[in-house]
């Protein structure tokens, strides 16, 4: 038995947010034939389960960048959250500079009205622009399509509430203004900054990266990663192409990740997943 760990937006999900029929279809035959199904995301739980029950998989979850770890039956089996005291300071921060953010707890995906009605405007000016940021655009109004958003006045109506934060996600098309939050957030003790997209950047605990969170759900599973295979697309997937034996990039990776991975699929409208995955069990049936 081995561990299949699978990034969702831009690897298993297709132009439409959806799984494909022959994707659906790899990831069973791969649970059929022993093999465990992680599904290992920024995204969070609640949205990835949304997700998972319209195709009929029902594999491991590992949520919001390694925050969440969940059972194939749902349960929570880990979770890493970010200290109140140093979510308030995010946030503040954020706040002062007019950044669109998402904070994800396990119930909810909290965002400011304001600054979410000015992002998506900004949204459709660069998609109507015709730029090089159209697809860059279309890719942030993906965003607008996750489950359990809840709309709020202020940072404090989202300090306030009584669940813990899994995770922080900032937006800007500004590539120096992003910048300098990384920059900001990378000084902070005890956090962790990733990106899956060029126009955010993604804050978690520092011991809650996806590779972390591959590593303790294989020791829990009494599994080892030597053999393990993961397919991403971005940087916030770097943590888990480090452990595993096997690290797949997507064709429509950006090189910087290709080159760091073993080999590289075809793209996530081409099912690549699908790809991988049967290309991956052929290598075990060979060695039998
Ligand atoms: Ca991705």
């Amino acid at each position: 038995m081995s561990l299949i760990a699978i990034d969702l937006d831009g690897t298993l999900l297709n132009g439409q947010n959806e799984i494909s029929k022959e994707n659906i279809k790899a990831i069973q035959s791969a649970q059929e034939n022993g093999f465990e199904v992680v599904i290992s995301t920024g995204r969070a739980y609640f949205d990835v389960r949304t997700i998972c029950e319209k195709a009929g998989i029902s594999p491991y979850v590992i949520g919001t960048n390694g925050a969440t770890i969940h059972a194939k039956n749902g349960e929570c089996i880990s979770s890493i959250t970010i200290t109140r005291d140093c979510a308030e300071s995010i946030l503040q921060w954020l706040d002062e500079r007019n950044y669109y953010y998402e904070v994800f707890t396990d119930q909810a995906i909290y965002a400011l009205k304001k600054e979410r009605e000015q992002f998506y405007k900004e949204i459709q000016s660069l998609k109507s622009a015709d730029s090089e940021m159209t697809e860059l655009a279309a890719e942030a109004e993906r965003q607008f399509d996750q489950f359990g958003f809840v709309l709020v006045e202020s940072c404090q109506d989202i300090l306030d509430q009584a669940e813990e934060f899994n995770n922080i996600l900032a937006c800007s098309f500004d590539k120096m203004k992003l910048e300098e939050a990384w920059n900001e957030f990378k000084t902070f003790d005890g956090l962790m900054v990733v990106s899956s997209a060029d126009h955010n950047i993604e804050i978690t605990n520092k011991r809650a990266t996806k590779g972390m969170a591959l590593e303790k759900l294989a020791f829990m599973l009494n599994d080892t990663l030597e053999q393990a295979m993961a397919i991403g697309d971005s940087n916030n997937d770097l943590s888990m192409f480090e452990k595993v034996g096997c690290s797949v990039a997507m064709g429509n990776a950006k090189d910087e990740i290709k080159a760091v991975c073993t080999m590289t699929t075809l793209t996530n409208v081409e099912n690549g997943v699908a790809y991988a995955i049967n290309r991956y069990m052929e290598s075990f049936a060979a060695v039998k």
